[in-house]
C-alpha cells in the first residue's frame, strides 16, 4: 500500500505474534461455572463441556461454542496485520473465516492466504477454512447482507462502517467495527522533549499519516510551544520522500490520487480559515524518476487560529500527514479538546507528573479506547485489546478479552437434583 519497509516487516511480525498468541489462548478460552441459587443446580457460562466433567468434578472444561462463519472486511492501510488479528482468534474459536480485503491490496491478501492455506493443509484442515474473496464494494455488500455470515468484523472508514453496522444489526448478525481515528497528543510543560518530539514525528508522518492511530491533533502547553515546534519543524524539513522499499526512506506516498485530493482539500480548508501553515502544505514537485508522478505530499504542520472541536478542521479524520496544533494552559482544557471530537481511538499524554497521569486515565480523563502516557498514539502491541470508542465503533480486536466476541455464549443451567424448583422462589402449583 506504499508503507515503508520497516513498517511492512513490522506488520507481518504482528501477524506472527497474534498467531502465537492465539495458539496459547486456545487452551484458555474458558467459560465459567456460576453458583446457582437453587439447590443441586449449577450454571455454566459457555455451554460445551467434556463428558468427563462430572466424573472428575473439574469445572475447567466449560468452553463457548464457535459462531460459524466470520467475515473480515479490511482497509487498505493494514493489508496484512488486521486480517491476522481476526483470523487467529476466529480460528482458535473454531470458526471458518472469509476475508474480503481492500480492492487495492489484493496481492497481499493472496500471498497471506496461500501461506495460511499451506499451514492448514499440512495440519489436515482444508485451506478453505480461511477463505478469501477479492473485490470492491459490491462484494462487501453481498457479505454484509448474507445471513450465512454469522459475524462481520469490519475495519474501514466511519461512513462505510455506519452502513455495515446498521445492515448487520438489522439482520441480527454480530458486528465488530474498527473505524476512523482522530488522535491527539497532549504535551505538558514537564514532558521530556527528547522523547516527545521524535514520537510525535513518527505518530504524525509514519505511514504518511495513513494509520487509524496517526497523530492528527497536537495540544501543547503554552510554555513549550516555541521550543517544541522549532524542533519538530526541523525534523519535518529533514524528511525526503523516497522509494518505500529503500531502508533509508521514512516517507512513502499516499495510497491513491484521491487521497492526494483529500490532502489538498484539507490544506485549503485550513488556509481559508486563517490557519498558519508552519511547514508543508503542498505536493512535492520535480521529484526525480521514478518518484515523479507518485502520490507524494509534504507532511504538514498547521496552527489554526483557535481550537474549535466542532470545526471540521479539528473534528474530521484527514487520512494524510496533516497535523493541527492547539495551545492550552490547563490540562483540563486539553482533555476537553481531546474528548470533544466524534472519534475515540487513540490518545497520548506526555508528562512526568503523576498528578497529570491521574487526571488523564481517570473517569474524567481521555475517553479514547487507547489512553497512553509517554507513548505515542501510533503503534500498538497485540497483547492488549485494540480498538476505539464513540464513532470509532467500540470494537476490540487482538489481545485482552477480544476473543470473546468470536464465540457463541450460552448460559446453561444444569439440575442434578430430584426436584425442579423455580428461580426467585416462585411457586406455580395449585394450593393443596
Ligand atoms: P473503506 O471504508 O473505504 O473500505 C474498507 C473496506 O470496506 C474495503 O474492503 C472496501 O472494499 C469495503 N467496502 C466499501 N464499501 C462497502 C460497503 N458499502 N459495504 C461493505 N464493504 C464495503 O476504508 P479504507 O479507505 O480502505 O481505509 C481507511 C479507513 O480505515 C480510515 O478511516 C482508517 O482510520 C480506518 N482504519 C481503522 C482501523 C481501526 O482499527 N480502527 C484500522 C485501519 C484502518
Amino acid at each position: 500500500m506504499g508503507k515503508i519497509r520497516t513498517e511492512g516487516v513490522g506488520e507481518v511480525q504482528e501477524f506472527v505474534d497474534i498467531a502465537d498468541y492465539a495458539v496459547g489462548l486456545s487452551r484458555m478460552m474458558n467459560g465459567r461455572v456460576v453458583a446457582s441459587e437453587r439447590p443441586g443446580h449449577s450454571i455454566l457460562e459457555g455451554s460445551f463441556f467434556q463428558q468427563d466433567m462430572f466424573r472428575t468434578g473439574t469445572n475447567t472444561t466449560v468452553v463457548p461454542n464457535p459462531l460459524g462463519v466470520v467475515a473480515v472486511l479490511s482497509a487498505f492501510n493494514f493489508p496484512v496485520a488486521v486480517y491476522g488479528w481476526n483470523l487467529a482468534l476466529s480460528l482458535a474459536a473454531g470458526n471458518a473465516t472469509l476475508w474480503k480485503p481492500s480492492p487495492s491490496t489484493s496481492l497481499c491478501a493472496i500471498a497471506v492466504t496461500k501461506i495460511v492455506a499451506g499451514v492448514l493443509e499440512r495440519n489436515g484442515v482444508p485451506g478453505a477454512v480461511a477463505g478469501l474473496v477479492t473485490g470492491g464494494k459490491d462484494v462487501g455488500v453481498g457479505i454484509v447482507e448474507s445471513k450465512h455470515v454469522d459475524m462481520v468484523s469490519f475495519t474501514g472508514s466511519e461512513a462505510v462502517g455506519r452502513q455495515v453496522g446498521s445492515t448487520v444489526q438489522s439482520r441480527f448478525g454480530k458486528v465488530l467495527l474498527e473505524l476512523g481515528g482522530n488522535n491527539a497528543a497532549v504535551v505538558m510543560p514537564d514532558a521530556d522533549l527528547d522523547m516527545v518530539v521524535p514520537s510525535v514525528f513518527f505518530g504524525a508522518i509514519g505511514t504518511a499519516g495513513q494509520r487509524c492511530t496517526s497523530t492528527r491533533r497536537l495540544y501543547l502547553h503554552s510554555s513549550i510551544v516555541q521550543a517544541f515546534l522549532s524542533r519538530l519543524e526541523s525534523l519535518y524539513q529533514s524528511v525526503r520522500p523516497g522509494d518505500p522499499l529503500d531502508p533509508a526512506t521514512l516517507l512513502g506516498p499516499l495510497h491513491t490520487r484521491a487521497a492526494v485530493d483529500i490532502y489538498h482539500n484539507a490544506v485549503e480548508r485550513l488556509q481559508k480559515t486563517g490557519a498558519e501553515i508552519l511547514t508543508g502544505g503542498a505536493a512535492y514537485r520535480e521529484l526525480p524518476a521514478p518518484l515523479n508522478g507518485g502520490n507524494f505530499v509534504m507532511p504538514t504542520i498547521a496552527i489554526p487560529q483557535a481550537v474549535d472541536v466542532k470545526d471540521p478542521v479539528w473534528s474530521t479524520e484527514t487520512f494524510a500527514p496533516v497535523l493541527c496544533v492547539g495551545v492550552f494552559d490547563e490540562i483540563e482544557q486539553a482533555i476537553e479538546w481531546n474528548n470533544g471530537v466524534p472519534q475515540g481511538l487513540s490518545s497520548s499524554l506526555w508528562t512526568r507528573d503523576i498528578r497529570n497521569v491521574g487526571k488523564w486515565i481517570g473517569p474524567a480523563g481521555s475517553d479514547a479506547g487507547i489512553v497512553n502516557v509517554n507513548v505515542g498514539t501510533s503503534g500498538a502491541e497485540i497483547g492488549a485489546a485494540f480498538g476505539g470508542n464513540k464513532s470509532t465503533g467500540w470494537g476490540r480486536e487482538s489481545g485482552g478479552d477480544a476473543w470473546k466476541q468470536y464465540v457463541r455464549w450460552s448460559a446453561c443451567t444444569l439440575n442434578f437434583s430430584d426436584a425442579a424448583p423455580l428461580a426467585q422462589g416462585v411457586q406455580f402449583s395449585n394450593p393443596a
